[in-house]
């Protein structure tokens, strides 16, 4: 427990979070050449040995702009080549764990993934740019200038002399494919942090304290082939199989209970003449609560052939668990919704479909509060953009964030 003398007092008249944006603001021209150095590196999901390079810079840079950690961790993703070039499955951008000491002994757990989904070469028709207010470039809005904000949120308690709790800062490469390699490493350091901040891009400036979870399944049919016109009784089709499979399988969606499924792929048959002795579908499943995913996954279980000489496989799994809001978010929110106000901002969260680390510090009942980085559009898309003006906003929240939580240690 600090005194109220020590970290307090100023928070909560919005002082400091005034003196914090006040000095960000004087600081914008060096975030934005931040922004712009970082967004330069192509980071794909799938290019080890750019996502290397982009590691080796982002460590240079958080050494040149935050010190040298006090401790870190690397866990290796495997060489760049392995497997026969770029792309290569099984090998991952590596994730890199920093520890940055600060008052009281239980850290805050700060997310930020640094790879992109935008292949080699998007860059080269598409260059870091800003107009005005808007700063445009590959991997921009998700999730480039979070962590940027995040650095200079730091930079600014630094230069107030304002406390702020441990902090473990995680960055991996592999989230934008589901984070097989770095999910481990974000569990374990998840299970010992107070809280779990995620500088995710935002919801139209909203923070996103509720993810669906992502199931995404693959099926197989394998039915008997045979003559069309001539002996039709011999065959069992798997293409019927596959039709009867999408209308079972479209029928578990409740969207009142937030479950979607969307059979989106569909292949089968050989010739118009022959009953199809194969077939498949690939099916996207999203849900909102444990519940939901249970349901989901015993109606898979007992999804059988019309036709008993036909045989339905179901393979694939949940991707991510949902990221449910619990009471422990809620109060996390309650504190950023406070600690906005008293920088005359009205803070808004909101739930969402798409899954991100977050859901699985969550699943493990952490507090986590996810899109705690840029305010801007388009993730994913060729308009991606964020407000530079709401990278100075939110590098304030952030700082007077982790004040805040540093008065509650
Ligand atoms: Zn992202």
């Amino acid at each position: 427990m600090t005194t109220r003398d020590e970290t307090g007092d100023r928070t909560e008249g919005g002082a400091a979070a005034g003196e914090l944006r006040a000095w960000l603001g004087r600081h914008r021209e060096e975030m934005l050449a931040d922004l712009a150095a970082y967004v330069s590196l192509e980071t794909p999901s799938n290019d080890k040995a750019l996502l290397d390079a982009g590691l080796r810079w982002l460590d240079g840079w958080l050494e040149a702009r935050l010190g040298a950690p006090a401790a870190t961790r690397l866990v290796d993703g495997g060489a760049p080549g392995q497997g026969g070039g770029r792309g290569e499955a099984g090998v991952y951008g590596d994730a890199r764990l920093n520890d940055y000491p600060g008052l009281g002994e239980v850290p805050v757990l700060l997310l930020a993934h640094y790879d992109t989904v935008w292949p080699a070469g998007t860059l080269a028709g598409w260059p870091f740019t800003v107009d005005g207010d808007r700063a445009t470039g590959p991997g921009v809005f998700d999730m480039k200038a979070g962590l940027v904000q995040l650095v200079w949120a730091l930079r600014a308690l630094e230069a107030a002399g304002l406390a702020r709790p441990p902090l473990r800062l995680l960055l991996n490469g592999d989230e934008e494919i589901g984070s097989p390699l770095s999910r481990p490493l974000i569990e374990e350091t998840a299970e010992s942090a107070a809280a779990v901040l995620v500088f995710e891009a935002s919801g139209d400036g909203a923070l996103k304290t509720a993810r669906k979870g992502v199931g995404i399944f693959r099926l197989g049919i394998t039915g008997l082939e045979a003559h069309a016109g001539l002996e039709p009784a011999k065959g069992a089709s798997a293409v019927d199989e596959l039709a009867r499979a999408v209308r079972y399988l479209h029928d578990l969606s409740d969207p009142d209970a937030g479950t979607t499924v969307n059979v989106g792929v569909v292949s089968g048959g050989t010739a118009s003449n022959v009953v199809a002795g194969a077939a498949w579908a690939e099916v996207d499943v999203r849900v909102s609560s444990q519940a939901e995913a249970d349901r989901i996954a015993t109606a898979l279980a007992e999804l059988r052939p019309h036709d008993e000489r036909a045989v339905i496989e179901v393979r694939g799994g949940w991707n991510r668990p949902v990221m449910e809001r619990g009471p422990g978010t809620a109060r996390l929110f309650a504190l950023a919704r406070k600690v906005a106000a008293g920088m005359g901002l009205e803070l808004e969260e909101c739930s969402v479909g798409g899954a991100s680390d977050g859901n699985f510090a969550a699943a493990l009942g952490l507090p986590v509060l996810d899109g705690l980085g840029a305010v801007g559009h388009g993730a994913h898309a060729r308009h991606e953009y964020v407000s530079v003006e709401g990278m100075l906003e939110r590098a304030a929240l952030t700082a007077a964030l982790l004040h805040a939580l540093a008065a509650r240690a």
